[in-house]
């Protein structure tokens, strides 16, 4: 298990004096005009000799400007190459999209209106942060502007790296980078997910066995109190005190919700990194989801489809934000997140023993009916559930791709 420090960022909103805001705008302005500066300077550079700048040129250049120009001798020297970064940075991608034969865009001249600030690269040169008590707000020290209060609050502690300043919507704010020591620990197993109806997610193992996530029984039971809540409010005579109370019960009944739903994605998603170190799932687009709310439309006997339509209306928001609570809980605990490209990979047509890849087809019923494939029968032998067959494809995948040999039972898949 690696426990390197994780990468955060935090904003904070600046609460400058009046003549601090004097001073910031004075800052944006000489930021602005080296960014132009530079950009002039590479344009002429090429026109004049066919040459490309690079920003190590540039950043030459910019201490024979900070010897002879006392304005920008005051500028933070680090702060002025992070600037001719971005230049440099606005190159590349440039470069990049003309190779992929893409609309190019060359990089524009930036008015001051729409310059949006300026970088430091390293605590203590050029911006000092000192946080208040609990972590909570606290002040910024910017060489040439002063300390100015700041308000923010970072959830995990961390050493400060580095700052970004940003003036938007005539407010300003930092955001700085912390260094945090992971909060979190990871497992040893391996795990394949794969999203369901009937359960919330399907989980293969390494060493072979399957689990699943349960639906929760209280998403009924929510479901079934806001029905009789919002019946009610339609009885109710409009404009009436009745019916404000009642649409006032609606709406509790919509927070207590969603404040549950949060808490067990929270809950399910903390237990599931605990017990890794690798999770591998399908990415999870618009597109995987409408797919998902097909398979259930396919499915037979009115009471699976009004089951079925019942999760996907709660839970229609819920893997996407599972998925990004299992994504930062995973990274604060070191552990390999992947996610696997489902258009590509297909893991609900392939198969998890022999890799061969088909296209289910729907059984029909007596009436021409399509029901859904619930079960991944393969020519080699496999008899698995769908969800089970297309967890074990999402693992193996990510395995392989992460250079991890599969252990166990599922070596012999590999
Ligand atoms: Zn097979």
């Amino acid at each position: 298990m690696r426990m390197e420090p994780v990468s955060r960022k935090v904003a904070y909103r600046l609460y400058p004096s009046r003549s601090q805001e004097a001073a910031l705008l004075d800052m944006l302005g000489l930021h602005q005009r080296l960014y132009n500066a530079a950009l002039e300077q590479r344009i002429a550079a090429w026109r004049l000799q066919r040459k490309s700048l690079s920003a190590y040129d540039q950043m030459r250049d910019l201490t024979d400007l900070r010897a002879s120009d006392e304005r920008y001798a005051g500028l933070n020297a680090q702060s002025a190459q992070v600037t001719l970064h971005r230049l440099h940075l606005a190159f590349a991608s440039f470069f990049r999209r003309c190779k992929r034969g893409e609309t190019p865009g060359f990089p524009r001249f930036k008015a001051f209106d729409r310059f949006s600030g300026w970088g430091y690269k390293t605590h203590g040169d050029g911006f000092r942060f000192v946080p208040g008590a609990g972590n909570r707000h606290g002040r910024l020290r910017l060489s040439g502007i002063g300390t100015i209060p700041v308000r923010g609050r970072a959830r995990t502690p961390g050493e400060v790296k580095t700052c970004e300043i940003a003036h938007k919507a005539g407010g300003w704010y930092a955001s700085l980078t912390l260094a945090c020591e992971p909060q979190r620990k990871g497992g040893t197993d391996a795990i394949g997910l794969d999203w369901g109806v009937e359960t919330f997610a399907t989980l293969a193992h390494e060493d072979q066995a399957f689990s699943a996530i349960e639906n929760p029984r209280f998403f009924a039971r929510m479901k079934a109190r806001l029905e009789s809540a919002q019946q009610d409010l339609a009885r109710k005579a409009k404009r009436s005190n009745n019916r404000a109370k009642a649409r006032r019960r609606v709406s509790a009944i919509h927070r207590k919700t969603t404040a549950k739903r949060l808490d067990f994605l929270h809950q399910r998603s903390a237990k599931l990194v605990a017990a890794v170190d690798l999770i591998a799932t399908e990415s999870l687009s618009i597109k995987n989801m409408v797919r998902s709310a097909k398979g259930t439309a396919e499915s037979p006997g009115r009471n699976v489809a009004q089951k079925a339509g019942l999760n996907r209306e709660i839970l229609a928001t819920a893997p996407r934000a599972f998925l990004d609570m299992v994504r930062y809980k995973a990274v604060e605990a070191g552990v390999a997140f992947v996610e696997v490209p489902s258009r590509k990979v297909k893991p609900s047509q392939t198969c998890s023993a022999c890799g061969k890849q088909r296209k289910p087809v729907p059984f029909r019923d007596g009436t021409g009916k399509a029901l859904s494939v619930r079960q991944h029968v393969c020519s080699c032998g496999l008899v698995l559930s769908r969800d089970q067959n297309a967890a074990r494809v999402n693992l193996l995948w990510a395995l392989a791709r992460t250079g991890r040999e599969p252990t166990g039972c599922l070596a012999q898949f590999a």
